[in-house]
């Protein structure tokens, strides 16, 4: 009988952590309060796992990772599954879609019929923060998630840092492997992308939160233009 695999391993002990005294009392408090729309509804109030594409193998299979900041408290908090149930996600699986990476264009619940497609989603942090902002410690007491996920993932092509936090997320990751000293080098700009001869390349969009939706700083374009952008660098390695 095969062992569990080691994504689904690192699943576990995500959905298990809390190192982040903080974040563990907003995620729980966030599901007792709920909002008014989801009175009814029951809420995750926890960790929420990476989101992989389906059977383990697929899984680590995936060329692309994308990295968000945190779960959204009334969105990935209550349906345990990332970038699920709020708006940010709404506009991020409808250019995942049409980028090709997920077989439907909403995300609206865990067992919704979403699959992913050569695509994971993670995040800087696993937690909802209060007022969407990890601090520093929160950050670095997540950041050995992030580690074991691009382990797990050995066919990474590329990595999509969804904002500056993401961003610098992946960067000190990169840092810790070895492969940059001065972040500094590697300045965060919507559509930018690093390459590096043994590593993914590094894109850059600017976070689908409705503070850069509603006001036109992201648009759907945008956005699928820089998925095009990963599509093609996972195809041909560019
Ligand atoms: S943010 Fe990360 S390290 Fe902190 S409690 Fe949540 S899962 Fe654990």
């Amino acid at each position: 009988m095969p062992g569990k695999a080691p994504l689904t391993i690192l699943n576990n002990r995500i959905t298990r952590c809390r190192r982040c005294p903080r974040l563990t009392a907003h995620c729980k408090q966030t599901a007792k309060e709920k909002t008014a729309r989801y009175r009814h509804r029951p809420y995750w109030g926890r960790p929420v796992p990476n989101l992989l594409p389906a059977s383990p193998t697929d899984a680590a299979s995936a060329r692309l990772l994308i990295v968000g900041l945190a779960p959204g408290a009334h969105g990935a908090n209550r349906t345990g599954r990332m970038f699920t149930g709020d708006r940010s996600g709404d506009f991020l699986f409808e250019a995942l879609y049409r980028a090709g990476f997920c077989n439907q264009p909403d995300s609206t619940e865990n067992g919704d019929g979403l699959t992913m497609t050569d695509a994971a989603i993670t995040s800087a942090a696993h937690c909802a923060p209060p007022g969407n902002r990890p601090n520093t410690d929160e950050l670095n007491n997540c950041a050995g998630f992030l580690d074991q996920t691009f382990e797990a993932l050995p066919k990474l092509r590329a990595v999509l840092s969804l904002g500056q936090i993401a961003h610098r997320a992946v960067l000190n990751r990169y840092r810790r492997s070895g492969l940059v000293d001065r972040l500094n080098r590697y300045p965060f700009a919507h559509a930018a992308a690093f390459t590096f001869p043994d590593a993914p390349t590094l894109l850059c969009c600017y976070h689908p939160s409705q503070q850069n939706t509603f006001t036109g700083r992201l648009t759907p374009d945008m956005l699928l233009n820089v998925l095009k952008t990963a599509r093609a660098v996972v195809s041909d390695g560019v």
